[in-house]
């Protein structure tokens, strides 16, 4: 898509630039004035909750209304009162260490805000990926334009309107359009680019991003495995897994990849998922509380995917399939012995389809991970502590649930983030004000200034000086 004129990147450029000069002019807002954009930014969600997943459902052809309050809207107003909550504590400047040889003196650092941030959206979850970061931005005291996706126009026209009524341009701005825009928007010269979406895309948004030397977040995507003990109780695993593969339809940045299971319950852990998934969802195609695939070539992918790895003698399970394929869905499946080359074995999935793999060893399980970019996400469902540690001890993942799936996310308190190629940088909480602000070192010198001691000609009060500051210990 290549639709963007020239006046269109003259007003982005322009909305920047206002956003730029109304931070000179006003400089740090203080706390009551963060507390109150964060008011606005509940209000809208609290008030507009029916109309944004309205409009998202209609984007999808289907999102279920208690997915988008459940895992949209709850998190974005748990993230405001969290802020709200630890707002003063977060922005109190922080005491640090003065070492002997610069006494009498203190030293401090003080969160202050990069300036405009740039906010970057998915389609997957459209209202929390955009109100989260923008928690964030606003908590830390910045300015911020957000991009949501081409994929969720509806939602994307409301979010605008939405936004523009609550804020004026200067302070917050909403920028629509394709990849096009999405690309003139990343190369402005934010302070900090927050990026979410695919790995492939993310490197795109750095090279952008680099011309300016503007730092990013960047929240990717990935294969998150799930790694299923030999002592964890097979329906509770099914249990664990299926909700957060098929909730959303499995387009969920962290929802579970691939299953690793002990070869002898595979069969066994197949056929608690299915049951499990019916059991949350009696059938899919017809039932609205279970998620369209985003676009028809979100749904073809994986059903070419399905049917190759079928054609190729894996194993297939699935649940109301025929239904689902006709209300543009995929009905939760689960594959076993998919071949290597199939797209479920090499790409991030995104969607409800599980491909389980069967270990020997819990060594077959670490190094089946390790081949492998490192994960957003990974979860060991196992109550044997010497499993959990081999296993946490010799991977590496963005985030870990234990015993359970994507609740990590949901904890305020915790950095939410990848590592390699599933991300770079953090947010959420006191670790998205950080993320977000400026780590200024400030040292007030006392008064006296030690290195007037120290300082040509070098006489004796240097000599002896030294001497004692070389011999301690
Ligand atoms: P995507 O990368 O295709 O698009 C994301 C955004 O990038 C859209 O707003 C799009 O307009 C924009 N974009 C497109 N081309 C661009 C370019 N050249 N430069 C700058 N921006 C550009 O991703 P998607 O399909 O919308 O989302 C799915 C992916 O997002 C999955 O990989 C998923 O794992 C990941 N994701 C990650 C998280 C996380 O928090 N880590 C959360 C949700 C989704």
């Amino acid at each position: 898509m290549n639709d963007m004129t020239p006046a269109a990147r003259d007003e982005i450029a322009a909305t920047f630039g206002r956003q730029r000069d109304a931070w000179n002019r006003a400089g740090i807002p203080d706390r009551q004035a963060r507390l109150a954009s964060l008011a606005r930014v509940e209000r809208i969600l609290t008030e507009h909750r029916a109309a944004m997943a309205a409009a998202i459902s209609a984007d999808f052809g289907n999102r279920a209304i208690p997915e988008t309050m459940l895992l949209e809207v709850l998190p974005s107003l748990n993230a405001i009162r969290h802020a709200r909550r630890h707002l003063r504590s977060w922005m109190r400047p922080e005491r640090r260490h003065v070492a002997l040889t610069f006494q009498p003196a203190s030293a401090w650092v003080q969160y202050q805000p990069l300036g405009v941030i740039g906010i970057v959206v998915p389609w997957n979850y459209p209202v929390m990926l955009a109100f989260s970061p923008l928690v964030d931005a606003l908590a830390a005291g910045n300015r911020a334009m957000i991009k949501p996706s081409e994929l969720t126009p509806r939602f994307s026209a409301l979010l605008q309107t939405l936004i523009g009524e609550a804020f004026p341009p200067d302070e917050v701005a909403v920028v629509t359009g394709g990849p096009d825009v999405a690309e003139a928007f990343c190369r402005l010269p934010f302070d900090h680019l927050l990026f979410t979406g695919s790995t492939n895309v993310g490197r795109k948004v750095m090279l952008a991003a680099a011309e300016n030397l503007t730092p990013v977040t960047l929240e990717l995507g990935g294969k998150s495995p799930v790694v299923v003990g030999a002592d964890y109780p097979v329906a509770r695993a099914a249990r664990d897994i299926a909700f957060g593969k098929f909730i959303n339809a499995g387009q969920t940045c962290i929802a579970p990849d691939y299953v690793l299971a002990p070869r002898a319950q595979v069969d066994a852990l197949a056929e608690a998922i299915i049951t499990e998934a019916r059991r949350m969802f009696p059938t899919a195609g017809s039932n609205v509380d279970y998620t369209a695939m985003v676009t028809e070539r979100h749904r073809r992918r994986l059903a070419d995917a399905i049917a190759a790895a079928q054609a190729a003698g894996a194993r297939v399970l699935s649940h109301d399939a025929e239904a689902a394929t006709a209300a543009g869905k995929i009905g939760p499946t689960v594959v076993i012995d998919a071949p290597r080359d199939n797209l479920l074995m090499r790409e991030e999935i995104f969607g409800p389809v599980l491909p389980i793999i069967p270990y020997d060893t819990l060594d077959q399980a670490i190094a089946e991970i390790n081949g492998r970019d490192r994960p957003l996400a990974l979860y060991c469902l196992s109550r044997d502590d010497a499993t959990t540690e081999t296993v946490m001890s010799r991977t590496i993942s963005g985030g870990v649930t234990l015993n359970g799936t994507l609740l990590h996310v949901a904890q305020d308190d915790l950095p939410f983030g990848g590592v390699g190629a599933s991300g770079i940088g953090s947010y959420h909480g006191r670790d998205g004000f950080r993320r977000l602000s400026h780590a200024r070192a400030v040292h007030k010198v006392g008064f006296i200034n030690p290195l007037d001691l120290l300082a040509p000609p070098y006489g004796k009060l240097y000599q002896l000086a030294t001497k004692f500051l070389i011999a301690r210990r």
